[in-house]
């Protein structure tokens, strides 16, 4: 397998650290609102690289966190007058959700910022014992770039260039810094804001320490692969090689993978051009599996532009192949037991190659969609009543695997609609539990939207179609 790596610039052959194993880390949104479609990109992506790594027999310890301190939380929280807490908790919940209709399955740990202070603490406690980083007198740390030789390998920038141009230039409540290049580690509290106890003060992590040390704490001080969207190269993720390898005194991750950016109609999506929209925006028009198909029909690395029209050539590709996906199980239930008609499955055969060289190849999707399509092609014209057991199950099995890597549902809409109104009434429940009873009222609305009407019986809720 070839995995483009943006350390080295180029295409290199996976090597895993510990044979038949994966490690890999994928920075996670921020909770302070509904995740953007923009989010939705990498989430959909690494899920379709764990399922492949696993389809090739790897086993992947998938970690991603949740960034649940930070400004706009605070201030999303402020402006409800309610805890951060209160704001982080909702958003992870309903990015679950999101999570779900996406049918992205749960990492292997999901941590939390806020639940990982000590480790942070005693990262940057290492961190200025050896002399790579220092707490100024307001409370402030600092990691000190210049004591890592190392820093812009991942975003290739020329430091000393970064360090001649920045020199004189010094910014309000930034004093304490030795260098203009340096990071914040830890921040002194500010009124208002959540804090912890530290050595140093009162007060809250910089940003980027937290992946460093959830990594470490869920996947050890080495990694295979650490992911997310490229605007985090610089300077989150450089700054993550930083503090994790000067801590360590080891490579922090051998491959760095990162998704191009989504675009809507050629713009950059932005609150203030009126173009920015969340998945759950996109769920009230469209099923969030046509999302997941359309944001796979791109190679990752190509910016990809999102528009009414492209969504719909994805729902229409993606009914296509669920169709002949279903054709097959039906067919496969009724046909004849006989031997497998080996002429067929060879053709078959060569557009599975087709297929894995794609995805070995750096996971290119839209070539593997491409590859998909020619079997359903193939498997319109050469399956029918009269083919054997063997053959249309040999050739169901196959594309019903290759759907499944790429997270296209196949089963029949209705047991996946049922699923989704259980989803429905548990929330309900839970909703009318905590005496939420607009949220349970808005829920039973989006229900009968639905078709569904809601029973209260002595056995609890049931629900019939309308
Ligand atoms: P954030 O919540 O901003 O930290 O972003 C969470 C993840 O979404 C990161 O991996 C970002 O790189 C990624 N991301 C944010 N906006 C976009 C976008 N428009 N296209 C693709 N990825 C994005
Ligand atoms: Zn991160």
């Amino acid at each position: 397998m070839k995995i483009y790596n943006s350390l080295s610039l180029s295409k290199e052959e996976f090597k895993p650290l510990e044979e038949g194993k994966v490690k890999m880390y994928v920075c996670g949104p921020t909770v302070y609102n509904f995740i953007h479609i923009g989010n939705a990109r990498p989430m959909i992506f690494f899920d379709t690289v764990r399922r492949y790594f696993e389809y090739k027999g790897y086993d992947v310890n998938f970690v991603s966190n949740f960034t649940d301190v930070d400004d706009k939380i605070i201030k999303a929280a402020n402006e409800e007058g309610v805890a951060p807490e209160v704001i982080s908790e909702r958003y992870i919940k309903e990015c679950k959700q999101d999570m779900a209709g996406m049918n992205i399955r749960p990492a292997t740990t999901h941590p939390q910022a806020t639940k990982e202070i000590d480790g942070m603490i005693e990262m940057i406690s290492t961190l200025i014992e050896k002399g790579h980083a220092y707490a100024a007198a307001d409370g402030t740390v600092y990691f000190r770039v210049k004591s890592f030789p190392g820093y812009g390998k991942l975003s290739h920038k020329d430091m000393d260039a970064l360090m001649s141009g920045f020199r004189e230039i010094k910014v309000t409540g930034e004093e304490g810094k030795e260098d203009p290049n340096d990071f914040v580690l830890w921040k002194p509290k500010k009124e208002g804001e959540p804090y912890w106890e530290s050595p140093w003060c009162q007060g809250r992590p910089g940003w980027h320490i937290e992946c460093s040390v959830m990594s470490k704490k869920y996947l050890g001080e080495q990694i295979d692969i650490h992911g997310g969207g490229e605007d985090l190269i610089f300077p989150h993720h450089e700054n993550e090689i930083a503090q994790s390898e000067a801590a360590s005194g080891k490579t922090f991750s051998n491959y760095w993978m990162h998704n191009a950016f989504l675009n809507i109609d050629n713009k950059k999506m932005s609150k203030s051009l009126g173009n920015f929209f969340t998945v759950r925006d996109i769920s009230e028009k469209y099923d969030l599996q046509v999302l997941r198909f359309f944001m796979l029909s791109a190679h990752y690395r190509s910016p990809l532009n999102f528009s009414a029209d492209l969504m719909e050539a994805a729902k229409n590709g993606l009914t296509r192949i669920v169709t002949s996906v279903q054709r097959l199980n039906e067919l496969e239930a009724k046909a004849q037991e006989g031997p497998a008609d080996q002429a067929v499955l060879d053709k078959f055969e060569e557009l599975k190659k087709k297929y894995e060289a794609a995805m070995d190849d750096d996971f290119n999707t839209a070539d593997a969609i491409s590859a998909l399509f020619e079997m359903v092609k193939l498997a319109n014209i050469e399956i029918n009543e009269t083919s054997s057991k063997a053959t249309v199950k040999a050739v169901y099995d196959m594309m019903e695997k290759f759907c499944y890597i790429l997270g296209i549902i196949t089963e029949k809409k209705e047991e996946s609609l049922d699923a989704e109104v259980e989803a429905l009434i548990v929330q309900r429940q839970e909703a009318r539990k905590n005496k939420d009873f607009a949220k349970a009222d808005e829920i039973r609305d989006r229900l009968q939207a639905m078709g569904i009407i809601l029973k209260d019986t002595r056995e609890g809720v049931k629900w019939e179609r309308a």
